[in-house]
């Protein structure tokens, strides 16, 4: 069942707006802006219904905040308005409420902009996180990785928390194309990139498709040490997928890894990072392929062979 969120300082409408949805929606109610924000925050809602009138933070100063904030911003929000608010209600449109619904409340007319409007959310939310996944493999696009890897950097800056990038390469993949076909090489970044996705378990870890047969992560709180440990795993693990190649490095189909961690200093840029890691990459490539190469925070290169 729908979340439903609804702010009014009248116990009055908040209990006739009850009445009307509570047998198709979860209704919960707050009476201050201040209240309905903290619990907006927790997410999971898939409407807002919000008076403007109110003590304290009004309907204005809650709209603004919810639309600042990436974890609230794309939940519609319909005003309770008094018919004799009209000017309130413009500005309320303007600053990104999707309708608005006018006291006293008419049941039928709430209930079908309500549905509507719900339904409109699942259509936007459905197509937002389409527009981030790589069709072929379904892990997270690079559109993705632009998008959360400025977050992550975010946080690791705000907590001083380190911060690691790696990037991962199919070795001799031409080469696989050129002796399986191209639709086997299809099934292969898919599988490599299933199983890569499958270590990267942490909440904050981020894992993408970078394009063709090239990978990126980003994770957070990594010793650089431990990193290292991590990505010998994971390589190791794409080779025992045991996926035949006829390739001078290895049996099977194998890959390349570079990354590096570091706590990020000022004036440094996410973008440095993941230049690092290429660098690294293209050591890993020229030092023999299927093996990880980090850079460490002292600035020494670590190679696994
Ligand atoms: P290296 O070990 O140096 O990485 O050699 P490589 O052959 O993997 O490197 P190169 O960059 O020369 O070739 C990458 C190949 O990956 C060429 C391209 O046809 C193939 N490729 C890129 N995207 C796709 C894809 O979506 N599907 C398939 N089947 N192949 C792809
Ligand atoms: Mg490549
Ligand atoms: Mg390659």
């Amino acid at each position: 069942m729908d979340k439903i969120l609804v702010i009014d300082d009248s116990s009055v409408q908040t209990g006739f707006l009850n009445s009307i949805l509570k047998d198709d929606y979860e209704l919960i109610i707050c009476h201050t802006a201040k209240e309905g924000l903290e619990t907006a925050v927790l997410g999971g809602y898939s409407l807002i219904l919000l008076d403007i009138v109110m003590p304290g933070m009004d309907g204005f100063a809650f709209l603004k905040e919810l639309k600042s904030m990436e974890l609230t911003r794309y939940i519609p929000v319909i005003l309770l308005t008094s018919l004799s608010d009209v000017q309130y209600e413009e500005r309320g449109l303007l600053l990104g409420a999707v309708d608005y619904v006018t006291k006293p409340f008419n049941p039928v007319i709430i209930k079908a902009r309500v549905h509507t409007h719900i339904q409109l959310y699942h259509y936007q939310m459905h197509f937002k996180e389409q527009a981030m996944i790589d069709e072929l493999t379904g892990v997270p696009n690079r559109r993705r990785y632009d998008h959360e890897s400025a977050a992550r950097w975010k946080e690791a800056v705000r907590f001083g928390l380190s911060f690691s990038v790696c990037m991962f390469d199919i070795d001799k993949f031409k080469l696989y194309n050129d002796t399986f076909g191209h639709p086997a090489g299809d099934k292969v970044i898919s599988s490599v990139a299933q199983q890569i996705a499958s270590c990267f378990k942490r909440s904050t870890d981020l894992f993408a498709r970078y394009g063709g047969e090239e990978f990126v992560a980003v994770f957070l709180g990594n010793q650089a040490d431990s990193a290292f440990e991590f990505l010998k795993s994971i390589r190791q693990s794409v080779e025992d997928l045991h996926i035949p190649h006829n390739s001078p490095v290895s049996p099977w189909v194998t890959v390349s890894i570079g990354g590096v961690t570091k706590i990020p200093q000022a004036g440094e840029k996410p973008e440095d990072y993941l230049k690092l890691a290429d660098t690294m990459l293209y050591d890993a490539k020229r030092l023999g392929r299927n093996q990880v190469v980090w850079a460490s925070p002292d600035g020494q290169q670590w190679r696994e062979r």
